[in-house]
């Protein structure tokens, strides 16, 4: 598939030189930091504490200065006085899912609209997607930046645009059938499972599913994992990031290429810093990753700390785009488990258990304690195959994925193989990991 031609949407941005880059960024920052100060207090307070005044920072250069923010700023400061802009100018709300507690909000302009569906455009153009295409949007339509921001890159190219929101899977299929649809925009958790219930059903991707590519993000995933979902629906599968209180999803997005994930740097521009000492890390190391937004009026972000972990790197890619490009990300800051003493993260795991013959990529982690020491069990559901064969083979497979864990991740866990669909599916973001001990 890597045959195909590069598409690019925006080529004056996305292809310029460094330097006009570096230009264009250096003016933008000053004009964010300038709002920024001039209408939110708390950042205003926290400049004025570090003694630093907008006129200071002159260019990129001087980012490192300025303070960070955090998500425990969109709580204290919830819903509205993070605004930058009137409130009559915000014609927009998003969230986020929040699991916990109060979600965040996020306000944005016309102007912030524009820009995050530029991004998407940009995103979803990357893929091959173009006016002639069917774009089918499975993430969540609400709330959530996912679906709104599918669709709104889709619509700004001119492709036809099916909102179908997440969920009902045999509808969601019977549509991607009936229209002939060309691309799908979900998380991969939920394109894995849209793509075995196809082959379920019956149908045959290439002959009754037309799908050729599609842009899946909002979690997690694993190189793995892309093989596999780039077999069972025969596609070109790109990675996408964002987050809603950067703009929302297309922030970074993966070309043809699939080397990692270009940064829309005209709009954001990135850091990596250690997350212990708050310091700035070069090219190459991988680190918490930290976004300015340098464009948005409604509610901008100096210095937004992400929690993911990454690294960046800005080597020339085939596509011609000169935006740096960020690797997968390999963690969040804050959902790796310590077991043991042992930093592990849900990906490691989950690159073994893709990689292993005879399970399906469904899979849960429970950690626990017990007698004051941790515990990890491993469920993972094996293929209808594997569950009608001999127990022999079965142990088999189950003592080969207890020992590459020991091998890859570096401690011992109870391995269990459970029946198919009997781990529980989602339709949104998946959940895979249950940490008893925090309860
Ligand atoms: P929430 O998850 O709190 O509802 P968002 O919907 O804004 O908030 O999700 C943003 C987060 O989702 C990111 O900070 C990152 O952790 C995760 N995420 C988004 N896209 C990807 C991706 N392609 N790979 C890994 N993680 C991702
Ligand atoms: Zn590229």
């Amino acid at each position: 598939m890597g045959d195909r031609k590069h598409i690019i949407y925006d080529p004056a941005r996305e292809c310029m030189s460094r330097d006009e880059l570096t230009a264009w960024q250096s003016e933008k920052l000053k004009e964010t930091v300038k709002r920024e100060y001039e209408n939110v207090a708390m950042y205003r307070e926290r400049m004025d504490a570090k003694g630093i005044k907008p006129q200071d920072i002159r260019g990129v250069e001087d980012l490192k200065y300025l303070p960070f923010m955090e998500k425990t700023d969109l709580r204290d400061y919830y819903p509205f006085d993070l605004l930058a802009s009137p409130r009559e100018d915000i014609v927009r709300i998003q969230g986020s899912s929040g699991t916990t507690g109060k979600p965040i909000v996020a306000g944005y302009t016309r102007n912030d609209v524009d820009v995050w569906s530029t991004m998407m455009a940009r995103t979803l153009t990357a893929a091959g997607c173009t006016r002639e295409d069917i774009v089918q949007v499975a993430y969540g339509l609400g709330l959530f930046t996912g679906g709104f921001g599918a669709y709104q890159g889709a619509d700004k190219i001119g492709a036809m645009v099916v909102p179908m929101s997440s969920g009902n899977t045999q509808r969601q299929i019977m549509m991607m059938k009936d229209l002939g649809v060309t691309m799908l925009c979900c998380t991969p958790s939920y394109a894995t499972y849209l793509g075995e219930t196809i082959r379920e059903m019956g149908l045959v991707p290439g002959k009754d599913i037309k799908l050729k590519a599609g842009c899946f993000g909002a979690e997690p995933w694993t190189e793995a994992m892309r093989v596999k979902l780039e077999e069972l629906l025969g596609i070109d599968a790109c990675d996408i990031y964002g987050l809603t209180e950067i703009a929302g999803p297309g922030v970074a997005f993966e070309c043809l290429e699939k080397q990692g994930m270009h940064i829309n740097e005209d709009q954001v521009i990135p850091e990596i810093i250690d997350p212990a000492t708050g310091e700035p890390l070069p090219y190459g190391e991988s680190g918490e990753l930290v976004f300015t937004t340098i464009t948005k009026t409604g509610m901008p972000m100096l210095r937004y700390r992400t929690h993911d972990i990454c690294s960046l790197t800005d080597k020339k890619c085939d596509c011609g785009r000169t935006f740096a490009r960020m690797s997968r990300i390999t963690g969040r800051t804050d959902d790796m488990l310590i077991i043991r003493g042992v930093n592990v993260f849900p990906s490691q795991i989950e690159t073994v258990l893709v990689r292993a013959e005879g399970v399906a990529p469904h899979y849960m982690l429970i950690v626990d304690r017990v007698n004051n020491s941790d515990t990890l069990e491993v469920q993972v559901e094996m293929t209808e195959d594997m569950f009608s064969d001999t127990v022999s083979h079965i142990e088999g497979v189950r003592r080969y994925i207890t020992d590459q864990i020991k091998s890859v991740v570096g401690i011992a866990a109870k391995v269990t193989l459970v029946a198919p669909k009997s781990v529980p599916r989602s339709e949104g973001k998946a959940k895979r990991v249950i940490d008893n001990r925090k309860l």
